[in-house]
């Protein structure tokens, strides 16, 4: 079993590099994170600049917290606590005007996916968050296709029976226009959404409530503002170098850089291995 935090958060691990030179950098380090709500532990390695969090936060709030101490901190990759690689996945997101963003997937468990991450540059407020059938951003976000949902069911919210699998509600961005987000979800698993794309739209999702002719369709969220294709990523605890793209699905290495590839332009399903 996956450990879970008191408020029914399941904990993950996050691997950032740190600039740090001595051992007090290392106190400031624990010092800090140590005791913040939601860090179950940290482990920092001095000689590798590198600091491990088991936490339940986003990581931007984690990265956020590390920064505060005066230093630099990158993100390098993220884990199940089980230390298993259950399989992982990236989306940059990039739309009209400045909007971009950074969305990781972690299956936490055979069960549990986490969606997490940070996207800029939009308007406060609510904004409808989805995963769209096919990786294919030759029209912008219009190429996109419908909701993921090989169910064949209706819009709804996350936490509804009755939805498309690719439903994930709504994300709400603070006066910044920066949106913040950590969702644990069971109807999507990382191994179905590689090379489908993640989409955010203008207007708040109604989760299928709204009463308008589009609120079973696509809760009514208005235009697609930002996209990206979700690419397979090396995840924490996996040698990236393991890695092929022979199955021609777009692949994101954490450490070094993106690897070109295409996104789903059918329903074709992903290689077994993953
Ligand atoms: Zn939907």
């Amino acid at each position: 079993m996956a450990s879970k935090s008191g408020d029914g958060r399941t904990v993950c691990a996050l691997e950032f590099t740190v600039q740090m030179t001595c051992q007090s950098c290392v106190d400031a380090v624990h010092k800090t994170l140590q005791g913040a709500a939601g860090v179950q532990s940290v482990e920092v390695q001095l000689e590798n600049q590198m600091v491990l969090v088991q936490t339940t936060l986003p990581s931007q709030e984690v990265q956020a917290l590390l920064e505060s101490t005066g230093r630099q901190a990158v993100l390098k990759g993220m884990g199940s606590s089980q230390l298993k690689n259950l399989g992982a996945a990236v989306a940059i997101l990039e739309g009209q005007g400045n909007i971009q963003g950074v969305v990781r997937f972690l299956q936490l468990t055979p069960e549990r996916c986490l969606i997490e991450g940070t996207i800029d540059g939009l308007e406060p407020g609510l904004h409808g968050f989805h995963v769209h059938q096919y990786g294919d951003l030759t029209k912008d976000c219009y190429s996109c296709g419908d909701h993921y949902n090989p169910d064949g069911t209706s819009h709804g919210g996350p936490q509804d029976t009755d939805r498309h699998r690719g439903d994930l509600g709504n994300i709400q961005a603070d006066d910044g226009g920066r949106a913040t987000f950590r969702i644990e979800d069971e109807k999507l698993k990382v191994w179905d959404v590689i090379g489908r794309s993640l989409v955010v739209d203008e207007g708040e999702d109604d989760l299928g409530q709204g009463g308008h002719t589009l609120s079973k369709i696509t809760g009514n969220s208005g235009k697609r503002l930002a996209c990206g294709i979700i690419a397979r990523s090396a995840g924490l605890f996996q040698n990236p170098k393991q890695i092929c793209s022979c199955d021609g699905l777009t692949i994101w290495e954490e450490r070094g850089r993106p690897i070109a590839g295409q996104g789903r332009k059918d329903s074709a399903q992903p290689p077994a291995h993953l």
